[in-house]
């Protein structure tokens, strides 16, 4: 952290300012030219509130050299994390499809879509079973049972189980039953909710808040490593932008970014993303292109009657389709599929 005194400051005022700081535990470096002064504080400042420098006459400006995440940043773990997701690796050479329907409908629905999206390549398996939905009047998800139907999909198919917790209160269900849990968009500021998570040794697939920068989106993965969870999966899912053409606007950018600011996986959700079937290709293809670690991927085996996001979701043909086209992408950056 660099701290910028206001021209004409008093050595006296300068003095009071370093002194404080080194009370703190900091190591204080000061520069001074014809008229600028300027101190640079040396040591962990991540909980350290510049508005409390703010406030001081003296104190021009704060500037912050370093990312206030320290256990989801890059610099203190050069290698990527890999997550074992129950025996699946998320964030090695292999690009991990997660596939499966919005919401879980009933047992012949998952299980129908996780046997086809299995066949095709899939290594993991999505179904919401508590949706968060923007009307209180639509489907909501057959909360319990919808977990107990992911159960016996996973037992017919051996594909681990993926899906979003909305409360607190059903994290030991969700540690029992769930092998990759998510966290959604609308919940990633869910501070105690993330914490509690953390407490768990459980993976967690993290989603992109509707409005979140790349720093907001890190510091909700630090909450949950802070606890001492650190399998952690990040997922970009689209943000809103004034663009209404399509759901969301892929945010392509943040795959390279957040590679380059964190150590963690990063996997995307075209789905969300464009929110119409036909956009789902071409958003995977870029995604496995630009180094995604991974896909999650709606599918449906009766689009035109989905109790949700039926626009968006592929019908098991086609996402075969799509896994053949990706494989070559893959291919093409030196991964499989
Ligand atoms: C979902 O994956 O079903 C979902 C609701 O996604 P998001 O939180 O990204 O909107
Ligand atoms: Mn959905």
């Amino acid at each position: 952290m660099v701290i910028v005194i206001k021209p004409g400051t008093t050595d006296e005022a300068i003095l009071k300012v370093k002194k404080e700081m080194e009370a703190q535990g900091f190591t204080i470096h000061e520069s001074r030219g014809a008229n600028f002064c300027v101190l640079g504080v040396v040591g962990d400042t991540a909980a350290f509130d510049v508005r409390n420098l703010m406030v001081k006459d003296c104190v021009e400006k704060v500037l912050r050299v370093q990312e206030p995440y320290k256990r989801a940043n890059r610099l203190f773990h050069p290698a990527d994390s890999v997550i074992d997701v129950s025996g699946v690796k998320i964030g090695g050479n292999k690009v991990q499809v997660i596939a499966g329907p919005c919401s879980v409908e009933s047992e012949a629905q998952i299980t129908a879509v996780a046997e086809a999206v299995k066949k095709s390549g899939a290594t993991l398996m999505r179904g919401g079973a508590f949706k968060p939905r923007t009307s209180p009047y639509s489907f909501q998800g057959l909360r319990e049972e919808g977990l107990d139907l992911l159960q016996i999909a996973k037992k017919k198919t051996g594909l681990p189980i993926v899906t979003e917790i909305m409360s607190a209160r059903m994290i030991e269900r969700y540690v029992e039953d769930v092998d990759l849990i998510q966290v959604g968009a609308r919940n990633m500021q869910n501070f105690e909710l993330l914490k509690e998570l953390g407490r768990t040794r459980k993976p967690i697939l993290l989603k992109r808040g509707l409005s979140a920068t790349i720093e907001e989106w890190l510091m909700s993965a630090e909450y949950i490593m802070s606890e001492g969870n650190e399998n952690v999966i990040l997922c970009e899912r689209g943000i809103r932008t004034f663009e209404q053409y399509t759901r969301n606007t892929l945010d392509l950018s943040a795959i390279p970014v957040v590679k380059k600011l964190s150590h963690l996986p990063v996997i995307v959700d075209p789905s969300h993303a464009g929110g119409l079937w036909w956009l789902v290709e071409p958003l995977a293809k870029a995604a496995v292109a630009a180094g995604a670690d991974g896909l999650l991927i709606e599918v449906h085996n009766d689009p035109e009657h989905a109790k949700c996001d039926g626009a968006q979701s592929l019908k098991p043909e086609r996402f075969d389709n799509l896994m053949n086209s990706l494989r070559i992408i893959a291919g093409a950056v030196g991964r499989t599929i």
